[in-house]
């Protein structure tokens, strides 16, 4: 076993695992999400993991269509998007070593075969992938009181085997008073039986205990309170006390989800598993502000999101929370339109935004749709709608500049052709640190962009200057080209400014047009950073701007 398995017995740090059955997509990660910024309310420090078993090293490879959207972290790493809930619901930021992939894992353990770490020995899952997985969970560990790990995935995965295996293992290393095992499932409701069924849960709860995993307390989802006697038949048969049994009923919005999961005591019975003191009073305050904002807002506004991936919403996960962020700041509802940017290639656009007062063009990579957004960047500049292009979005708003403004017909990106005029370009060499990144373009794809929080500086005579309030700020990037700044002259001539850089001064990281009232692109992921709580300062400008626009109508 390496040294971060005995380090941690010095550390005092409680382990919470949380699995899920019956089915997938029951919003494990939101569960717990939200049980971290409960036990946050009750003033202790958390810190939430993700382990997926799947075999990619991590999704920055995978289509959004299949894995939803890349989260990136500051210290650069691409991961499960279940990091933007934990970072949206607890505020920790997330951190490398908060997010593995069995492909990771093996990665790491062939590594050390080839370098002859294991001194001969037959490389098996048990002990070696199980101890390169529990090496992770009780690495990189402080001051916190809770640990919570999330394992992907649905008990009875082939690929889910040795991670429970592991955290069988860690509960069995620390004992019982230092680790606890959640197990969230999905109670059915039958309408023609009027009943919730308790079966599939009971199913999923043997199936655990094959592996040597007893859960301690049952997270319940069900669309219909759960009588009392149902819980009690679930606590009998799954042998769990009856208060660990919580009912996870379903709620009109992900914010309501803390105080729901606090009104059915989970934090207190945390502490009790624990045998901790659980302070009296949890502050909830602030969930229950941005629910009563969520329910009652003082007006509606209708913003566009012009993409690729508009069929799976997944896919642009943190564009829509900081979209609402920035409607709960402003107090209103921002109703998206999300529109598949392909049909603005064929069909006149105004048949799809002349009734949004807001446009924004996300992030992307690759050809498709890529003219479309141009389309809707067009209009938006040419109707004065506030509009926000975030990383592709950004790169394309300056192509299209290049193209109908200066009359570049030929502007485009090195992404897509080699032999245009390349208003983007591929990055070979930057700073990161102080040291310098280089790639080519044969290199390989994984792991390769320019990753992470990078930061920039900001033109004081702008106006994301007036709305970040400050001339330093630090964002965080996932991208491979960049806007080209041998055309930042011809750019400015045509109304749109490179407004802030990089601090070596070589690459552009925000254009705006002076001559529209709200015309933003940036280079990175401003949505990446939203919390309800603290809401992304470009999202509440914008959305304000977007409302401003609405009333003019
Ligand atoms: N495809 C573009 C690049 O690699 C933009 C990436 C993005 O939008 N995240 O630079």
């Amino acid at each position: 076993m390496s040294e971060n398995n005995t380090n941690i017995n010095s550390n005092k740090a409680k382990f919470i695992f949380i699995t899920g059955g019956v089915v997938s997509s029951l919003g494990k990660g939101l569960a717990s999400a939200s049980l971290a910024s409960v036990l946050q309310s009750r003033g202790f420090k958390v810190r939430l993991r993700k382990l997926d078993p799947y075999l990619n090293v991590d999704p920055g490879t995978m289509s959004p269509y299949q894995h939803g959207e890349v989260f990136v972290t500051d210290d650069g790493t691409e991961a499960d998007l279940d990091l933007g809930h934990y970072e949206r619901f607890s505020g920790v930021p997330a951190k490398r070593t908060d997010s593995i992939t069995t492909g990771k894992i093996y990665m790491r353990v062939i590594e050390k075969e080839r370098r002859g770490d294991y001194l001969g020995a037959t490389i098996q899952v048990i002990p070696h992938v199980t101890n390169e997985i529990k090496d992770f969970i009780l690495s990189d560990i402080t001051d916190e009181d809770f640990v919570l790990c999330e394992i992907g995935g649905t008990v009875g995965d082939i690929e889910g085997q040795p991670y429970l295996e592991a955290i069988r293992q860690v509960a069995y290393d620390l004992g019982r008073e230092r680790s606890m095992f959640i197990h969230l499932t999905l109670l059915p409701y039958i309408p023609t039986a009027g009943e919730l069924k308790t079966k599939p849960t009971q199913h999923s709860v043997k199936k655990l205990q094959e592996y040597g995993i007893q859960p301690d307390m049952l997270v319940c989802r069900s669309q219909i309170p759960l009588p009392q006697n149902e819980k009690k038949k679930i606590a009998l048969f799954c042998n769990i006390r009856e208060e660990n049994v919580i009912a996870a009923l379903d709620v009109d919005t992900i914010y309501q989800v803390p105080v729901a999961y606090s009104h059915e005591g989970i934090d207190r019975q945390v502490c009790k598993h624990f045998g901790i003191p659980c302070p009296e009073e949890a502050d909830l305050s602030k969930w229950e502000n941005i629910v009563k904002i969520i329910r009652a807002p003082e007006g509606e506004v209708k913003i566009a999101v012009v993409g690729k991936y508009t069929q799976l919403l997944e896919a642009y996960k943190s564009i829509n929370e900081a979209l609402t962020h920035g409607g709960i700041a402003n107090k209103y509802k921002v109703r998206i339109k999300w529109i598949d940017s392909e049909l603005l290639e064929k069909n006149d656009p105004d048949l799809y935004l002349a009734d949004v007062s807001g446009i924004l063009v996300p992030g992307g990579f690759g050809q498709r749709g890529t003219e479309g957004k141009i389309v809707a960047i067009q209009y938006a500049r040419e109707n004065n709608i506030p509009f926000l292009g975030i990383c592709y979005g950004m790169q394309m708003a300056v192509i299209e500049t290049m193209r109908n403004v200066v009359g570049l017909k030929n502007a485009y990106t090195t992404e897509l052709s080699s032999t245009c005029e390349p208003v983007v370009g591929l990055m070979t060499e930057w700073d990161k640190e102080g040291a310098k990144e280089h790639r080519s373009k044969d290199g390989d794809l994984g792991g390769t962009m320019r990753l992470g929080a990078y930061p920039s500086v900001l033109d004081k005579n702008s106006l994301v200057y007036s709305i970040y309030g400050t001339e330093n700020i630090s964002e965080r990037h996932r991208h491979r080209y960049e806007v080209n700044m041998k055309y930042a002259d011809q750019l400015e001539k045509a109304g749109m400014k490179i407004v802030a850089k990089s601090p070596d001064g070589k690459l552009p990281e925000i254009v705006e047009r002076p001559d529209h009232p709200w015309f933003i692109g940036v280079q990175f992921h401003p949505e990446l950073k939203s919390k309800p709580f603290a809401p992304h300062p470009l999202f509440v400008s914008f959305v304000r701007a977007s409302i401003d626009k609405s009333r003019l109508i």
